[in-house]
């Protein structure tokens, strides 16, 4: 993981450094007064980790310190096909599902997610949903291009962010998978983009305490295709939301998007928990 993140920061240090001509001199100009604005902001507001509450300083990540780093678990083969999450120890049975997922009747073919929604995975996705944490994209983004299992699976498909009900999302004046998908779409490049082909037309009550079968009626008829959207049958379909739960919101989403034509049609998590 840091040797991936090591060649992350080149690429990326590479990419914002400015090159020896005038024109990138000029283009780059207020990259260069916002890097020293940030590099003053960080002497007045120190950066400090969403986990620990602790200074950061080194490290490949902003918002999460050295320590908690290694906190952050992000998912390898061999994993359950329909959620994402890992197998650990031997595994013989390559494809099965995990016991959660035993049940759910997926509406969709196959589920990643990046990490275990747990420590300071957790508290990155926590920031950016509660806190108005847009400033912590940029470690998701860096999380999301060190996993090629990731960015391999969602290249050149089209990424749908489970949507909020509009009061809601007034509420909060954006939607975090909508941010969560666009930084997928960024680091996974080739064709793959972001549309928001789906409406939450039921301001549905909190999730969380409800059980599995509450869930489930609670959901129905939750979403809709959003007015003016069509389905390309040819299009791939990947669904984003921020953590996989029951699966129950990714499900009813796709039985959405499967009755409106979607032929392939998957889902991609930033964590599981
Ligand atoms: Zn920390
Ligand atoms: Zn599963």
């Amino acid at each position: 993981m840091n040797d991936g993140g090591e060649a992350i920061s080149e690429r990326t240090a590479r990419r914002s450094g400015s090159g020896p001509t005038s024109e990138s001199e000029a283009v780059d100009a207020p990259g260069v007064a916002r890097r020293l604005l940030r590099g003053l902001a960080d002497v007045v507001f120190p950066p400090v980790c969403v986990h620990c509450g602790g200074l950061v300083e080194g490290g490949r990540l902003r918002y999460v310190c050295a320590p908690c780093e290694p906190l952050i678990h992000l998912v390898h083969p061999p994993h359950c096909t329909t959620c994402g999450s890992p197998f650990f120890g031997e595994v013989d049975d390559e494809g099965r599902m995990c016991p959660h997922c035993e049940g759910l009747h997926p509406q969709y073919g196959e589920g990643r997610t990046l990490t275990l929604f747990k420590g300071p995975a957790r508290a990155l996705v926590h920031a950016l949903k509660y806190h108005h944490g847009q400033h912590v994209l940029a470690d998701i983004e860096r999380l999301v291009r060190a996993s090629s299992s990731i960015t391999d699976f969602i290249r050149n498909a089209v990424l749908v962010p489970v949507p909020l009900h509009p009061r809601k999302q007034r509420q909060r004046t954006y939607n975090q998978t909508m941010l969560l998908a666009e930084v997928l779409a960024k680091a996974a490049g080739g064709t793959t983009r972001v549309e928001s082909v789906l409406q939450r037309v039921v301001d549905t009550p909190s999730q969380t305490t409800f059980d599995r079968k509450e869930r489930r009626a609670n959901l129905k008829n939750a979403f809709a295709l959003a007015k003016g959207a069509t389905i390309n049958p040819s299009s791939p379909y990947i669904l984003v939301d921020d953590v996989f739960t029951t699966g129950s919101t990714l499900n009813s989403c796709a039985g959405v998007l499967r009755r409106a034509g979607a032929l392939k049609l998957d889902v991609v998590t930033f964590g599981h928990g």
